[in-house]
């Protein structure tokens, strides 16, 4: 059997490390396309530690990177996400508090620890590899604004995965398990009605409702649903409902995400809802404007990958836990009035043929090359993603323990794929067996994503926050391009 102890020595070796990128992206807390700290100094902790930084802006997301290091195959992709979400900043406390930044988003869905976990991984591999002389290519891939479902897969269309062998990614969960799944496709679109406004007392004859249209699109999205299949979902935001009871309204927006098991079944639907808006236009006068955000493909499994991140998950999970972080879960578990039970105290069996409702844009990704995430406990257990309670494990010692653990899980499973070409080849052929003869075709409209680019005032603090990572990790200016 293989030795993975010096690899799993390479990553204690950079623990603090680690945990920096973990802590102060947790401590950022940036949402989706507007993660200009995080992706700053995400991306120049693998610059300092000789990686390159080969593309940024990728999928026309500014907020993208890719960091390289070595040089020929195999060439190992590694997804790093960062982004948080709105309302959930908290404090590391076992009870729901603002966080002491005052910052009201926050790390519910544990994408620092999913960055840091892969920066750690490339880092240690790379360190390795120097000293085993293991010739190959790490890619750490900066993926952005995956919450928003936009991000990888304007990457992927505009070829960000193309030349690598296999893509490792990784998601902090209350369990140890693997991302063998199939997750559902899904597209956001938006849907905007123009009327004309007018006094609603004096002249509501001269008006012509832009509310009025979005409720009669929604009674038919809403109809539309019982002839979906119970595997589709739809979900939908008013974003803007009119600005004023008294004036008839001549805006209104609406964001609808739709999901399916499949692109041609989330196509379909598309155009569906694009018919009814244009229906309750028809219906009310007014003009329905529909913009597709981007669609995502659903996930594709892949057993070998998936055996073989659960055979190294066991080296490393489950986690020990003291019994202050015991309390800190049960506490947690009590205030969001689940069970007790803790943090996870095993690793889950690799899932076989297991259907999700849920979307990911690993998606995208998972249709180009073979494609698995390891899944970790950070969070206690029956404590559900995008909760105060993931948040505040997330930034403390409880996810400190689990993004190492995950990094040296993610760092094993990569250095079988650079070193064993039949495991590799393995591989590639589950994949294929997955792809069954079908081929990819983005979903997205567009090949800008109208959402990745960053204002003139985020810019300016994206070139700062750059510069200011160069600082702190101790760069010198001229070893860089900006
Ligand atoms: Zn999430
Ligand atoms: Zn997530």
């Amino acid at each position: 059997m293989k030795d993975y102890s010096k690899i799993a020595k390479e990553v204690d070796a950079i623990e603090s490390k680690i945990w920096d990128v973990a802590s102060n992206i947790w401590e950022f807390a940036e949402q989706g396309y507007h993660e200009v700290k995080s992706s700053a100094y995400a991306s120049e902790a693998l610059e300092s530690e000789g990686f390159k930084i080969t593309d940024r802006g990728i999928g026309t997301i500014d907020t993208s990177w890719i960091a390289t290091w070595g040089s020929g195959s195999p060439v190992l992709g590694l997804m790093a996400e960062y982004d948080a979400l709105p309302g959930l900043g908290n404090d590391t406390q076992p009870k729901k508090t603002p966080a002491k930044s005052g910052n009201t988003s926050g790390h519910g869905c544990g994408h620092n620890l999913i960055c840091s976990t892969s920066v750690g991984a490339a880092i240690a591999l790379k360190n390795h590899m120097e000293k085993e002389n293991i010739k190959g290519t790490i890619k750490v891939v900066g993926t952005p604004a995956e919450e928003l479902l936009n991000g990888k897969n304007y990457m992927a269309a505009a070829g960000a995965f193309k030349d690598m062998d296999v893509i490792l990614h990784n998601h902090p969960t209350p369990k140890n398990s693997v991302w063998n799944f199939h997750s559902n496709a899904a597209m956001d679109m938006w849907i905007e009605f123009k009327g004309t406004a007018a006094h609603a007392g004096l002249q509501p004859w001269d008006g012509r409702s832009a509310l009025h249209a979005l409720e009669v699109f929604l009674t038919g999205v809403n109809a539309m649903r019982e002839q979906m299949i119970p595997e589709a979902r739809m979900h939908y935001q008013i974003l803007s409902g009119g600005a004023a009871v008294n004036t008839i309204p001549d805006y209104t927006k609406v964001l609808i995400r739709y999901r399916g098991p499949n692109a041609e079944n989330v196509r379909k639907h598309k155009e569906w809802i694009k018919d009814i808006a244009k229906g309750a236009a028809l219906a009310t006068q007014t003009e329905s404007v529909f913009t597709n955000l981007g669609g995502i493909y659903d996930c594709l499994p892949n057993d070998v990958l998936a055996e073989r991140v659960t055979d190294h998950l066991h080296k490393y999970f489950p986690l020990d836990f003291t019994e202050e972080e015991q309390a800190h879960a049960k506490g947690t578990q009590t205030e969001m009035g689940v069970a007790q039970d803790g943090m996870a105290a095993d690793v889950s069996p690799v899932p076989y043929g297991v259907s999700i409702g849920a979307s990911s844009d690993v998606g995208d990704v998972s249709w180009q090359k073979p494609t698995m995430g390891v899944i970790y406990s950070s969070w206690p257990l029956n404590v559900p993603a995008h909760t105060w309670g993931a948040t505040a494990c997330n930034g403390m010692s409880i996810g400190h323990k689990a993004t190492v653990a995950a990094a040296k899980t993610m760092a094993a499973t990569g250095l079988d794929l650079l070193t064993d070409p039949d495991f590799l080849q393995k591989t590639k052929d589950e994949f294929v067996k997955q792809l069954d003869g079908r081929t990819y075709k983005t979903l997205n409209d567009s090949d800008t994503n109208i959402q990745g680019k960053l204002d003139t005032k985020d810019q300016k603090l994206f070139e700062c926050s750059i510069h200011g990572a160069m600082e702190h990790f101790g760069m010198p200016e001229h070893h860089h391009d900006h």
